[in-house]
């Protein structure tokens, strides 16, 4: 493994560990926002875990401000983060929570918010790098239909018109505010140094 996993601040197997309706190999990964506040600490983490689990979702991973990250050790696991109907995405993807009260702001500070969220925006990146080489999944952006990153928007408008989730929408559409090629090209530059290595 070039890459090393991420450190694990919250194992998230006692919320989701019994839950996956099967196991699949993953060609995508889907970045969520949980619109919920960011507290120092891992229960910020915690909390939306909790309350996911209560109402039958699941996630595999989730990141906070601080960089701290939940994850489920286990990729393979078709979790209930992303209804798409004739998409399949939930059985295609591994998905992130990353915690964020950015869609609570007016629209004109979202985005220079998440811009100066680095510590969480790299960490992202490194849960990608990593997932790249231990599940084959290919660093590029994705509207869904293929393999890559996307997020919750994108899966929303390929899939089901627009009628969806909008979190993290991305920059480069117009309305967005999430920083998703930056994300993008951080992970490649880490896999890029890794393959060097
Ligand atoms: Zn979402």
């Amino acid at each position: 493994m070039p890459f090393s996993r991420p450190k694990v601040d919250v194992d998230l197997r006692p919320y989701f560990g019994d839950e996956a309706a099967f196991h699949t190999n993953k060609e995508l990964i889907v970045l969520h926002e949980t619109v919920s506040f960011n507290r120092p600490g891992v229960l910020d983490i915690k909390n939306p875990a909790a309350f996911m689990d209560g109402r039958q979702l699941e996630v595999h991973g989730f990141i906070d401000a601080e960089g701290h990250s939940g994850w489920c050790f286990d990729p393979r696991a078709v979790y209930d983060h992303a209804a798409s109907g004739s998409g399949r995405v939930n059985t295609r993807s591994i998905g992130f929570e990353l915690v964020s009260e950015i869609p609570m702001l007016r629209p004109g500070l979202r985005f220079q918010t998440w811009w100066k969220r680095r510590k969480q925006l790299v960490r992202v990146a490194q849960w990608i790098a990593y997932l790249h080489f231990d599940q084959g999944i290919p660093v590029r952006y994705s509207d869904g239909t293929r393999p890559g990153v996307t997020t919750h928007w994108q899966v929303s408008e390929t899939y089901l018109g627009g009628h969806g989730h909008w979190d993290c929408w991305p920059k480069h559409f117009p309305g967005g505010y999430f920083p998703a090629l930056f994300v993008i090209r951080k992970a490649q530059q880490l896999v890029q140094k890794a393959k060097k290595q």
